[in-house]
């Protein structure tokens, strides 16, 4: 049974097919995957302890059976791969099975061993028993619509410093980003997508807060003055005032 969450075959097909890549614009082809037992007998889906997976380019060099096998290797769950290959450039030499350690009974035992076109064959199941598996809790997000009660429909904006090549006509042909990756998002700035500004809350000290100050949230247990109140912002385009600072006072 611990084949069950990758969903019934033709599901899983699907979803493998449109997660391996292609070869020189070619697309993977993937065979119906097989439920198979703990001894390697093909069984009925739902006492499956494993699928067995079979997948393959229309060009059978070996470069693309290396990268399918990497990439099959990579899916969650798989635990064996082997490739499939002719023992020499004729076409009616006999098969060979790259990984010495695969089932005989899916590679060197079986009947159609010769019949085997060169692909890559992968065993996967699930990567956890579900008896083994904690309950976990989803991870918070940081910031959430109290509407919604959840991060999952938000909007936010970042200041990004863009430049590019400049073309004949004067314009910027295409955007290259500065530090797109460290752009702080400008906190007063995200919305929800149906419920708009109102609602917006962080995580912060372990607890949702709206308080802003500055633009930006702090948390709650934050000793707000009745100074740094007056800054809190309930609109996203009104400009807070910076806040007198120590030491500036004359
Ligand atoms: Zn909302």
């Amino acid at each position: 049974m611990s084949a069950y969450r990758l969903g019934l075959p033709s599901d899983f097909k699907r979803r493998l097919q449109a997660s391996l890549p292609a070869y020189s614009g070619v697309p993977v082809s993937v065979g119906d995957p097989v439920p198979r037992n703990r001894q390697e007998r093909r069984c009925a889906a739902y006492e499956a302890d494993h699928y067995e997976v079979r997948a393959f380019y229309t060009t059978v060099s070996r470069e693309s059976l290396d990268m399918l096998e990497e990439a099959l290797k990579a899916v969650p769950g798989v635990y064996a791969t082997t490739q499939v290959r002719r023992a020499s450039d004729r076409v009616t030499a006999p098969n060979v099975f790259t990984n010495p350690d695969w089932p005989p009974p899916l590679g060197t035992g079986r009947r159609d061993r010769n019949d085997l076109r060169p692909q890559v064959l992968a065993l996967i199941r699930d990567e956890e028993q579900p008896a083994e598996r904690a309950e976990e809790a989803p991870n918070p997000s940081i910031f959430r619509c109290a509407e919604c009660g959840d991060g999952a429909r938000l909007r936010g904006w970042v200041h990004v410093s863009a430049h590019g090549p400049v073309g004949a006509d004067g314009v910027i042909g295409h955007y290259e980003y500065e530090s797109e990756d460290a752009a702080e998002i400008i906190e007063e700035s995200i919305t929800c997508e149906i419920h708009g500004e109102g609602a917006i809350e962080k995580l912060a000290g372990g607890q949702y807060t709206s308080a802003m100050v500055n633009g930006k949230f702090v948390a709650q247990w934050r000793q707000l003055t009745g100074a740094a109140l007056d800054y809190r912002v309930h609109n996203q385009y009104q400009q807070p005032k910076p806040p007198p600072e120590k030491g500036d006072l004359r």
